[in-house]
């Protein structure tokens, strides 16, 4: 084990992170989010501090993960009251413990996410990039490890919208 990738905890999993190569690979031209300036992108962009806990924010900082910055980031879905929007970045390196993210069922594979935070809801769950659906990052180190996806979930309501769409 080289010493720039220390295994570092990310919630419950466990990830030995290739840092330089994780930092390389951070807000990519090309990727959907990239430059995105849809009200969604800007919400993070603006609020993600006061949404993400301090420590899992700093978990992720930890790994050079570029927050305000992600691979992709959209709504899925919205029921009037609540849209619950869907975050995507990658690192770079291997997982070497954690809940498996995937549940094998009648229906076929289903994600499943840890809970990270209960108000505002956000869940997360991490998995090697290969069973993302979607458009990766390039990773010109191909030695580096490979490429692991964190998958975030987010629920906010339309208060909590307002408030800081305004005041963005
Ligand atoms: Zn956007």
């Amino acid at each position: 084990m080289k010493k720039f990738r220390p295994t570092i905890p990310i919630s419950e999993w466990k990830i030995a992170t290739h840092l330089e190569a994780t930092g390389s690979i951070q807000n990519q031209s090309g990727l959907p989010a990239y430059a995105c300036s849809c009200k969604w992108c800007s919400l993070w962009k603006s609020s993600f501090k006061n949404i993400l806990p301090s420590w899992f924010a700093s978990e992720l900082k930890r790994i050079l993960v570029d927050i305000p910055n992600p691979a992709d980031l959209y709504r899925f879905e919205t029921n009037g009251k609540y849209s619950s929007i869907r975050i995507v970045y990658f690192i770079v390196g291997k997982i070497q413990s954690g809940p498996n993210a995937w549940s094998e069922g009648d229906s076929g594979n289903t994600l499943m996410y840890r809970t990270i935070q209960e108000k505002p809801y956000i869940s997360l769950a991490v998995y090697s990039a290969t069973h993302y659906y979607g458009d990766v990052p390039i990773l010109n180190d191909n030695k580096a490890g490979e490429l692991i996806c964190l998958d975030m979930r987010l629920m906010v309501n339309n208060e909590f919208q307002h408030t800081h769409l305004t005041n963005a």
